[in-house]
């Protein structure tokens, strides 16, 4: 990250400089050449203006157009020549010939001869040509373009100028450069400080020095970091200790049933002659216990595998039909306790939901308002839905539930009152699958019970399935 910031901070504090000292160098220089072609444009129309009004093309020699002629190409540092019509050197301040013309002002010359001036700058050369028409006036007062002034000017001065000034600011920049490049170090260095402490203490932590990551402050946003950190340890403690605790849970319901087997097995092979009723007394016992021991393992799997999310089929289910399966399956112990079971739907319900699990839910909740229910009572099953949710409701004229358990009803292994416990059968699981169940179908249950009059599941499940 250091590296990172120190390049990108590099970046960001030396391209600006460069480019904006490229720009302007450039830009001089462009100004520089162009005053230099205009001035160059201006001197060679006055000359080309002289020779016209002077009779150089009648008597093939001037000694003071040409002196005019040997000045201005001295004083652009270069050379000038006149050419005529038939592309014939006349004076050149070189003593050149045509092969010289062509080299140096071919295009130029050519459009001079139709009447206008022409400037050319070659900076990579290092020189700016220049053209003029030479116009005569004859006797007639009409005009005629008999030739071309050429004037080749050096731009060596400008661009040696240029050089100089570039030379100068690279040491500029180079010192300028060196600063920024000081300050940036720092300022990384700087930035970085609560950067490494966060590590150093992210290190300590990691290797179990410390029960909590510590906040080395700097930035706000380490702040933050620590904290999740925090919390997300805290919540793997948490899922840690409970799990501990649900091992150790398991672990004791498991034993339990296997207790009373081994002292029913143990008591009937203690005594030397059983009667053939104790012995099936017994083993009947057994037989319970057996039954108890494997619904705790058949609950125990429901649970574990509720926890994987890839075994959770979702599709369009009928929930009237549903309900009515469940109640169909009932039925028959509901009526050896003489418990009267309804259903009554509000309406049609299709929903998305995995059926199986949804299935194995409702059918503990209505099981659930049967075995703890009084003889002769009821439990009354309601489905209802709106645009969003169907709403599943179970309410039974049972023992009813304490206010203070019905936060606990749907933890694991929980059974409200041992006593009723040993009669009526149950693992404590079944809530806590329920509950599951709906969770992961987006829902939610709710309680309501009144101890001795009865309870009042309602459950709600979105008809969607959300992902
Ligand atoms: P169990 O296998 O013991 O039935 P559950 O998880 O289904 O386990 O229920 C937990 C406890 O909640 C039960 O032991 C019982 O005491 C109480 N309980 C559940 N449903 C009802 C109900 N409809 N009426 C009264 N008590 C209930």
């Amino acid at each position: 990250m250091w590296f990172r910031l120190v390049i990108l901070m590099l970046i960001i504090g030396i391209i600006p400089v460069v480019v904006i000292r490229e720009t302007i160098l450039s830009g001089n220089e462009l100004r520089a050449v162009s005053a230099r072609s205009d001035n160059l444009l201006g001197s060679t129309k006055r000359v080309a203006g002289d020779i016209g009004k002077s009779g150089f093309f009648d008597s093939g020699y001037d000694l003071v157009i040409e002196g005019e002629i040997t000045q201005l190409a001295d004083f652009y540092e270069g050379r000038a020549f006149v050419v005529n019509t038939e592309h014939k050197i006349i004076f050149d301040t070189q003593g050149g010939n045509e092969d010289m013309v062509r080299e140096y002002i071919s295009p130029e010359y050519t459009k001079a001869l139709k009447g206008s001036p022409e400037v050319v700058t070659d900076t990579k050369g290092g020189r700016v040509i220049c053209a003029c028409p030479i116009k005569v006036k004859d006797s007639k007062e009409e005009t005629a373009i008999k030739g071309v002034l050429v004037v080749a000017g050096s731009l060596d001065r400008v661009l040696l100028d240029t050089k100089e000034a570039r030379d100068k600011t690279l040491i500029y920049l180079v010192c300028i450069c060196l600063v920024v490049v000081l300050l940036i170090l720092l300022t990384a260095f700087w930035y970085m400080i609560p950067m490494r402490n966060f590590k150093r203490e992210a290190l300590n932590f990691a290797e179990g020095y410390e029960d909590e990551l510590k906040d080395v402050g700097g930035y706000a946003e380490l702040s933050e970091i620590t904290g999740a950190l925090n919390e997300a340890v805290a919540r793997f403690k948490r899922q840690d200790e409970s799990r501990d605790e649900f091992v150790s849970n398991v672990s004791h319901e498991l034993k339990t049933p296997i207790t009373s087997m081994k002292v029913l097995a143990d008591s009937l092979l203690a005594q030397p002659e059983v009667p053939s009723e104790l012995y099936r007394e017994f083993l009947s016992d057994i037989a319970r216990e057996i039954d108890r021991e494997n619904n705790i393992i058949t609950n125990l799997l429901t649970l574990v595998r509720l926890d994987n999310k890839e075994m959770f089929e979702v599709k369009s289910v009928n929930i009237n039909d549903l309900l009515e399966f469940i109640l169909k399956t009932l039925r028959p112990i509901a009526t050896q306790h003489n418990i009267e079971l309804m259903m009554e739907s509000f309406r049609p319900v299709i929903a998305e939901v995995d059926e199986a699990k949804l299935n194995t839910a409702l059918t503990n909740l209505i099981e659930n308002g049967v075995k703890y229910n009084k003889e002769g009572g009821y439990v009354h099953v309601t489905l209802n839905a709106d645009h969003q949710y169907f709403y599943v409701r179970i309410e039974d004229s049972g023992i009813g539930i304490p206010e203070s358990e019905l936060e606990n009803i749907f933890e694991r292994f929980y059974r409200v009152d041992k006593s009723h416990s040993k009669e009526i059968s149950g693992t404590g699981l079944g809530l806590a699958i329920v509950k599951n169940i709906i969770l992961l179908h987006r829902g939610s249950i709710k309680v309501n019970s009144t101890p001795g009059e009865g309870s009042t599941f309602n459950v709600m499940i979105p008809l969607t399935y959300v992902k």
